[in-house]
């Protein structure tokens, strides 16, 4: 055992060296009859051998309207059949697959489409607030009276056509069905002819990540990186083609797409769609009556499910295990997970969009101190290391910054090479931007992004670790802690707090109770009750958007005192 925080995952089991085109088909020819899919808001069931020929149409029709290998395809879509469909239709195609976030509005909208060069997009007809067809026609007015394929628009000039799953969706797209119909133009020789170019090494999938950083990168992934990830994470569960899925998580991020669809696929299990969006009753619902044995969600999804008045009526006793994972985990959440949500071997995952996710995972066999403290240890067949500012190998147990290197790692940001070389180092690690710790035993434990680390008076204070502090209050559903400008201390905390439905604390009874707890220099300036915060699709807290709001109102408040003479 090293001394040094850097450790190597096992070398079982070995990589697979397919496409994801041969590893569903794979799943198709093996399963046949079994069910595949279940997406319960659209009423929807297939067993592999429907979903393999729905999969193949949708290839067949994208072929027919002339889409390349290479070209880019869009998908801007809510969770759905379809969304499942287009993935595996165009991994067979060799189509890069690009994952448009559900919430972004016009400008999110074309700067995506624009940097990815998307040639097609395929899009919801609306989503919450956003009416995506009306969207669109405002951004290419060209539309409207275009012929399918032959869109020129000045704004997006590689676009050539926009797929819409609108049942009769107005003039200029081309309906989701007509696509299907245009498959008869080609024969599955052709198809099966372009699944057989494809090599696992090329890129099949663009993802924007933001969401907590602000400014979108397209991180490019292969079929390697992902379907890998996608087999290794449900090697890790223990999945099989017995297995029950709910997948309450988007698909356009990794956590869906990947630890989801692509963890079912390698392993010939179900994978089941509760609701287009994430809504708790949907969830539990999904569960009780699809008798489910696994279960996914971020942190935040928990917390709802656990709190939910209705909670007591849907039978989960079904559940066996889970995964945990995109933002901190608090250590009572999961306690709260595998009591009250059966989920006995649930596990945490840690990773990010460039790392295919997942790169750290708890396993089954680790004590339960270690499933609800850690986010485990290397992921077979990666490395993982934490080093200093000066990019040295800290010792263990020291506080770094966590980094990544193997089969995962993407390919780059796509036309971003300032973008990659920042993130990506010349030995092939990437640097996460999270801080972590290691143990003796290669179990890591993260800490906070570097950047939301707290400097208050020169203390280093790190928000975790007050977020599991404040967690342990039995009023407190959910908390997170941030920093904001002060003049005298540099920073000062301050801390967002959500009650469980019918409790609360007065902020003199909250600081009593902190007070004999914690060290002074860690007790927050400032609390804020709320009833949710602001989040990301994926369930990510914004912690840049509580800053922005914590001065903004802490400023109005000074203002609005009356001055002192
Ligand atoms: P994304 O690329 O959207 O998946 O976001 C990746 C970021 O989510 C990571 O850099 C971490 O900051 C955070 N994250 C993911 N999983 C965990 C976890 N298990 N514990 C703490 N933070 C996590």
């Amino acid at each position: 055992m090293s001394s040094l925080s850097h450790t190597q995952g096992r070398q079982d089991p070995p990589l697979l060296e397919t496409t994801i085109g041969e590893a569903f088909d794979d799943a198709v020819r093996r399963h046949a009859d079994r069910n595949a899919l279940r997406v319960r808001h659209q009423d929807l069931r297939y067993s592999w051998r429907q979903l393999g020929e729905a999969v193949d149409r949708c290839a067949r029709g994208l072929l027919a309207v002339g889409v390349e290998q290479g070209q880019r395809v869009g998908i801007w879509s809510p969770n759905c059949a379809e969304w499942c469909i287009a993935q595996f239709a165009t991994a067979k195609i060799g189509a890069v697959l690009v994952n448009v976030n559900p919430a972004y509005r016009l400008s999110e909208l074309e700067y995506v489409l624009a940097q990815s060069g998307c040639s097609w997009l395929i899009c919801a007809e609306s989503f919450k607030t956003s009416d995506y067809q009306a969207m669109l026609l405002e951004l290419l007015p060209e539309l409207a009276g275009c012929v399918p394929g032959e869109l020129a628009s000045p704004r997006l000039p590689a676009l050539r056509g926009v797929v819409s799953l609108a049942e009769a969706p107005p003039a200029g797209f081309l309906a989701w069905s007509a696509l299907q119909a245009r498959a008869d133009e080609v024969a599955p020789d052709v198809l099966a002819a372009r699944s057989a170019q494809l090599v696992p090494e090329q890129p099949i999938n663009i993802q924007y990540t933001s969401g907590t950083t602000g400014f979108p990168k397209g991180a490019t992934l292969s079929h390697r990186n992902i379907l890998n990830n996608g087999y290794m994470v449900g090697e890790s569960l223990g999945l099989g083609a017995d297995d029950r899925l709910v997948i309450p998580v988007p698909l356009y991020h990794c956590f869906g797409m990947v630890m989801g669809n692509l963890g079912c696929v390698t392993h010939g299990s179900t994978m089941i769609y509760p609701a287009s969006a994430f809504e708790p009753e949907a969830t539990l619902a999904a569960v009780a009556e699809e008798r489910a044995t696994a279960l996914y969600g971020v942190p935040t999804m928990f917390i709802a499910l656990l709190d939910h008045p209705r909670r007591g009526d849907h039978d989960l006793s079904c559940l066996r295990t889970g995964i945990m994972a995109g933002a901190t985990c608090p250590i009572e959440v999961m306690r709260r997970v595998i009591a009250e949500l059966h989920m006995a071997e649930v596990q945490i995952a840690y990773g990010m969009t460039e790392t295919s996710p997942v790169s750290l995972q708890t396993g089954a066999d680790d004590t339960l101190d270690l499933r609800v403290t850690s986010v485990g240890r290397t992921q077979p067949h990666l490395e993982s290391r934490i080093v200093g500012r000066d990019g040295a190998v800290l010792p263990r147990g020291e506080v770094g910054e966590l980094c990544t290197r193997g089969y995962s790692v993407m390919l780059g940001y796509w036309n971003d090479p300032e973008g990659t070389a920042a993130a990506l180092d010349g030995e092939g690690w990437m640097h996460t931007g999270d801080l972590a710790q290691m143990d003796a035993d290669g179990y890591v434990r993260i800490v906070g992004r570097s950047k939301d680390m707290i400097i208050r008076g020169g203390e280093n204070i790190y928000p975790r670790e007050l977020e599991e502090f404040f967690f342990t209050h039995p009023a407190i559903a959910d908390v997170q802690v941030i920093g904001i400008p002060d003049e005298k201390y540099g920073e000062e905390i301050v801390a967002w707090i959500k009650f469980h439905p019918g409790h609360d604390a007065s902020e003199p009874a909250l600081r009593d109770w902190a007070r004999t707890r914690i060290a002074h220099f860690k007790m927050p300036r400032h609390f804020k009750v709320v009833d949710e915060f602001p989040m990301t699709v994926t369930g990510k807290v914004q912690k840049f958007r509580m800053r922005e709001i914590s001065v903004a109102e802490l400023q109005a408040q000074r203002e609005a005192e009356p001055a002192v003479s």
